[in-house]
């Protein structure tokens, strides 16, 4: 019998905590096995006990539950290409990174990849994730086809987005899809991928020095990109930004390139930062300098290139640890949507960031499309954008309570595998579809087995 299902057995606990470093927590790190394993564990556990984990690239407290299992899907990550449905199958723990390095080189791409490759295919499937051309192409989980899970009563159910037969939608399946953890523990699902000639996208680049033409510009040119996304310079008073569009690049298109390998993919970090910085380095003086250089290195008429892969997705992958940079206390990254009738409030939650000398490095804007069915997702129609912020700051927690009042009014939200600190009555305003999210969390987990810090401090489940 495993050790995990004696009775009062010695629990060795670890501390861990989100991307963003803050509300750090004891929780005992289980690595099951096999199958069998994970369902022993949940029959034997007591009632909010349980979180799946995968690589940890939430940025708060999602993937972790205090003095809790924290179950981590390390040991399984296989991966089987199905290249003549243009599809992959593969288990949970399995990692961006890893697919792609499987299937770039047979002519295939992911379908929506978000700003790193160093997540899971769990954690993807979990938090619904969206990328560059989600106002074409919609969030990851509307290519999956079919997710296995390990419901609360430590059944193998297999969920798919329609019921069997007929094309009434599975509820069980879109509450899993953006679901964070909470219906259960993913481990395997199979999801389309995309045909492409080259590993390579060809880039358009332009700076412009004020927001509002910025955003102008990117309403008119998305219908021409499949990717789209713009960087802020939050320090600067007309919040003067760069607007990078791609598409994927075919051979003829490089055929230029000498020596090159239409299909390679083996990106490695460029550098790493170590572990213990005491201070935060994201002071006001450096991000002023950085933002300055970025924005000057991207000249005012368009720039047309030929990148990898690696660097128009994963920039930020070329740095491995980056998340130490901000010393000790860590960061919260603040992640809003708001509809597109309501584009002022990017305008205006700058202005009140700036106000009080909030120091952010290179805010993120994106256009995002229509949402899809599952019931805790966070995209729909409209603007998001992404701001990292210093934890631990009075002055800024006080102003982010602020402004998700002003969020709410909207009808906006916050992204959950972002967040670290909206309150339970911020979420139940803004996420209108939680009472058929809850109907369907009773039915796969009837005795909530499965919880999670965030899940106790937003009320998700009760
Ligand atoms: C640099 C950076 C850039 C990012 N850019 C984007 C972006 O552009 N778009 C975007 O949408 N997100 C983005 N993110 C957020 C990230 O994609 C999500 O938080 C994603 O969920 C992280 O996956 P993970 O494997 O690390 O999961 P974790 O962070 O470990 O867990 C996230 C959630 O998934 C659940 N989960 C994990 N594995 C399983 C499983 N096997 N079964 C059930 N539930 C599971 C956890 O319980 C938790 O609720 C970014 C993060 C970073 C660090």
């Amino acid at each position: 019998m495993n050790l995990i299902l004696k009775k009062n057995y010695p629990r060795k606990f670890n501390k861990i905590s989100g991307w963003g470093k803050t509300k750090a927590v004891d929780v005992e790190i289980i690595n099951p096995k096999t199958i069998r394993e994970i369902q022993d564990i949940i029959r034997n556990s007591h009632p909010k006990s349980i979180i799946a984990r995968g690589a940890g690239r939430s940025y708060g407290d999602a993937a972790q539950i205090k003095k809790g299992k924290v179950l981590k899907l390390e040991n399984f990550k296989e991966i089987f290409p199905n290249y003549i449905n243009n599809e992959v199958t593969a288990q949970a723990g399995a990692s961006f990174e890893e697919i792609l390095r499987k299937i770039i080189p047979r002519g295939f791409f992911l379908p929506v990849t978000p700003g790193t490759k160093k997540i899971t295919l769990g954690g993807a499937i979990a938090a619904d994730v969206h990328g560059k051309n989600h106002h074409r192409d919609g969030s990851f989980g509307d290519y999956v086809k079919r997710v296995i899970l390990i419901d609360g009563n430590g059944k193998r159910i297999t969920l798919s987005p329609y019921k069997e037969d007929n094309l009434e939608i599975n509820e069980l399946f879109w509450a899993t899809i953006g679901g964070m953890g909470l219906t259960g523990i993913i481990i395997e699902a199979t999801f389309s991928i995309i045909p492409i000639q080259t590993s390579f996208i060809k880039e358009e680049t332009n700076r412009f020095t004020n927001l509002d033409d910025l955003m102008k510009e990117m309403i008119r040119l998305d219908d021409q990109n499949k990717y789209s996304v713009a960087w802020i310079d939050s320090m600067n008073n007309n919040f003067r930004g760069i607007l990078s569009r791609g598409n994927h690049a075919t051979k003829q298109e490089i055929k230029k390139l000498k020596d090159i390998d239409y299909l390679s993919f083996n990106p490695h970090p460029f550098t790493k930062i170590p572990r213990f910085i005491p201070i935060n380095l994201m002071n006001r003086q450096f991000v002023k300098i950085f933002n300055e250089w970025w924005f000057r290195k991207t000249p005012i008429k368009i720039v047309k290139r030929i990148i990898t892969i690696e660097k128009f997705f994963y920039p930020l992958d070329a740095i491995e640890n980056w998340n130490n940079i901000y010393g000790v206390n860590g960061f919260i990254q603040y992640q809003i949507i708001v509809p597109e009738t309501c584009r002022y409030m990017i305008r205006k939650v700058l202005e009140k960031l700036n106000h009080i000398n909030a120091c952010s490095f290179l805010p993120v804007l994106k256009r995002l499309g229509k949402s899809n069915k599952s019931y805790l997702s966070f995209p729909s129609k409209g603007w998001t954008l992404s701001i990292d912020l210093p934890a631990n700051n009075q002055k800024i927690d006080k102003l982010l309570e602020e402004l998700d009042q002003e969020i709410i009014k909207v009808g906006g939200k916050l992204y959950l595998a972002k967040d670290a600190r909206q309150s339970d009555s911020t979420f139940k305003k803004t996420y209108k579809s939680l009472d058929t999210w809850q109907k369907n969390k009773k039915i796969l987990d009837p005795n909530c087995i499965f919880i999670s810090d965030i899940a106790n401090r937003l009320k998700i489940c009760n």
